[in-house]
């Protein structure tokens, strides 16, 4: 399955994702302006497939966020642990801002691989994680 990349969002779509948000970041969960909100789009998974739902690809950030998700180089499960944060109504608001359908069938037997990893992770050790050295 082919994978949008995040120029699928434009910026109309962009600004009703934060709105959704309340600008608030998905990290700190500070309010911010909208200029200061930025989309980041996830590293492909450890497997290589990435989800066919828009909404797992991507975290809406405050810019000092964004700033050390990257200076941090945060791994794929702890930034897929932040999106699974996200109330399913987000969830939802998203998909249908970025006009997603999700297929109503799921083969039976595909493990999600991450999943495990994310386990494997609570909020503190993230919080942990950020201020740790
Ligand atoms: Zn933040
Ligand atoms: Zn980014």
């Amino acid at each position: 399955m082919s994978v949008p990349p995040i120029s699928m969002v434009n910026l109309d779509q962009e600004k009703r994702i934060k709105r959704a948000f309340s600008c608030c970041c998905e990290w700190c969960g500070k309010r911010s302006r909208e200029s200061g909100l930025e989309l980041h789009l996830l590293p492909p998974r450890p497997s290589g497939q990435n989800s066919p739902d828009p909404q797992k690809r991507l975290l809406l950030l405050c810019i000092p966020c964004h700033r050390d998700l990257h200076a941090l180089s945060l791994p794929y499960p702890l930034q897929i642990y932040l999106v699974r944060f996200r109330p399913s109504f987000l969830r939802l608001e998203i998909r249908k801002i970025l006009e997603y359908t999700p297929a109503p069938y799921t083969a039976p037997g595909e493990f999600d691989i991450p999943q495990i990893y994310e386990d494997c992770f609570s909020l503190r050790s993230l919080d942990l994680f950020r201020a740790g050295g």
